[in-house]
């Protein structure tokens, strides 16, 4: 089974991964949810903080097509593929 994870402390909510999953694995959830995650300061840096943060609440039904990792401009996703690879966030 595909398992999708984000670090939420660097995830900034820019929904580019919900934007272009075709699958539907991510859901953007409003950042009070998530008490206790304190923003990534790198991050931060470079890029605002909005008022979500993503979820991958439809992990298992990744196909691996690799689109979020591209797009994910905190560079927070990691994906583990059925055979244990695993996939990094690289923002192009
Ligand atoms: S790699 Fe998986 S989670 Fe990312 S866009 Fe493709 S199907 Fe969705
Ligand atoms: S693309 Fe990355 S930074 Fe943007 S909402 Fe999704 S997980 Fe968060």
């Amino acid at each position: 089974m595909v398992q999708v994870d984000i670090a939420l402390e660097k995830c900034t909510g820019c929904a580019h991964c919900r934007d272009v999953c075709p699958v539907n694995v991510f859901e953007l959830k409003p950042r009070d949810q998530f008490p206790g995650v304190v923003d990534d300061a790198g991050v931060a840096a470079k890029f605002q903080f909005r008022t979500e943060r993503s979820l991958a609440v439809n992990g298992p039904e990744c196909i691996v097509c690799e689109a979020c990792l591209f797009e994910c401009e905190g560079e927070c996703i990691t994906i583990t593929d059925d055979e244990g690879h695993v996939h990094t966030s690289t923002y192009k």
